[in-house]
């Protein structure tokens, strides 16, 4: 029987979206069992919420040794929590922090590693896929139930976003690091009572009490930048500026036209490198990746550096005064003008749809 384990990501107490979309990826493979994994400090209280997305189960790992992540401290416990279970897919969400841990536990279990997944095709689809490839490339037919879930193909952006790659797995375990707010959150089951539905088991894990000092890196403190705004990678609407917004005192513009939507404020590197805003804020390939519904790039040029960390939205608007600025080619709707008349323009017509 196929096991998927999918980690649940905390931030401030809370389990982030990212969580529930890993719950449809590990769905759509097919996996026969699907548990969720909760590690930190007081997250016992959080089982609750994580019961009514349809987990088979969800194994808990509470200790204060855990309170703040470490990359040491959960390559360990979540080796020691494979080893006892040896399931074959563990999705881990692809931000910060997952991107930081994933590989050393991939290299600590003897795993495979697909990272960055945007969409997953089903094994007829992968099948039909694989026939278009060379005839010389040899499939390997699934042999075992087990081997069944996951041996569709994994979709992932390569080349800054301009191609998708389409990764097979041949071997397990794997494990798979998912883009947020690539897949659909997976819905809370109506009706189930929260903390009844799912067995929660938790585990004196050997490795949270012994938790591994790490010399290399020591969190000595977290230190957030508060906003009253969606976090960035995980909002559904983004309103983004570049250089073109020419100084820091004209980014109320964009602010404003991001809280008539309520949608998160993005920015070019340009715009952060000039200090008008946070590196928070970054989008791009040294920046943040993000895959709204709506992203509203105002005054960026659209470098592929830009492009690579937002090309994954469902919708782009560009409003640029350059009518051969290469954001044109990845919008959905592009807007040729001045942003200091086309932006106040387009909120005030949000405002009368919307408030
Ligand atoms: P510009 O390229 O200067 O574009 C400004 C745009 O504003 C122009 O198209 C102009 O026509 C338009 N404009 C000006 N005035 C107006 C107006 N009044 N109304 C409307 N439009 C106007 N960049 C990122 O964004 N994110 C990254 O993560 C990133 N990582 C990088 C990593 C590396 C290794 C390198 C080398 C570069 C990286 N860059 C990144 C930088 C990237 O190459 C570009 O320099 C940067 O994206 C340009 O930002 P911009 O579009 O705001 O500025």
């Amino acid at each position: 029987m196929a096991k998927a384990w999918v980690l649940l990501e905390v931030l401030d107490g809370k389990i982030k979206r990212v969580s529930w979309e890993m719950v449809t990826l590990a769905q759509q493979t097919g996996a026969q069992e699907i548990v969720g994994l909760l590690i930190g400090q007081g997250v016992q209280d959080l089982t609750g919420e994580a019961s009514q997305y349809g987990f088979d189960k969800i194994v808990l790992v509470d200790h204060p040794a855990v309170e703040k992540y470490s990359a040491s401290s959960y390559t360990a416990i979540l080796t020691e929590l494979y080893e006892k279970e040896k399931p074959e897919l563990l999705f881990i969400a692809n931000t910060a922090q997952g991107r930081d841990f994933a590989p050393r536990l991939a290299q600590r279990i003897g795993a495979g590693q697909v990272s960055d997944v945007t969409a997953y095709q089903g094994l007829a689809a992968a099948n039909e896929g694989a026939k278009e490839v060379a005839a010389t490339h040899t499939e390997q037919g699934p042999s075992t139930e087990a081997t069944l879930a996951g041996q569709g193909a994994f979709i992932r952006p390569i080349y800054a976003g301009k191609a998708f790659a389409s990764v097979r797995a041949n071997s397990f375990p794997l494990v798979v690091t998912v883009r947020p707010n690539a897949f659909t959150a997976a819905a809370p089951q109506e009706g189930s009572e929260q903390g009844k539905a799912t067995p929660v088991v938790e585990v004196p894990s050997l490795a949270a009490t012994e938790a591994p000092v790490d010399l290399s890196a020591v969190i000595k403190e977290v230190v957030k930048h508060i906003s009253s705004r969606p976090e960035l990678t995980e909002a559904d609407i983004i309103v983004s500026g570049g250089r073109g917004i020419k100084g820091p005192e004209n980014f109320p513009l964009i602010e404003s036209l991001a809280d008539t939507l309520g949608a998160a404020v993005g920015a070019s590197r340009a715009a952060v490198d000039a200090g008008w805003r946070h590196h928070d804020d970054q989008v791009g390939q040294t920046g943040k990746t993000v895959s709204p519904t709506l992203y509203i790039a105002c005054g960026i040029s659209g470098a592929i550096q830009h492009l690579a960390g937002m090309n994954s939205s469902k919708v782009i608007v560009a409003i640029n005064k350059d009518p051969e600025a290469n954001i044109f080619k990845v919008a959905d709707y592009g807007i040729v003008g001045d942003l200091f008349e086309v932006v106040p323009l387009l909120q005030a017509e949000f405002e009368k749809v919307l408030h």
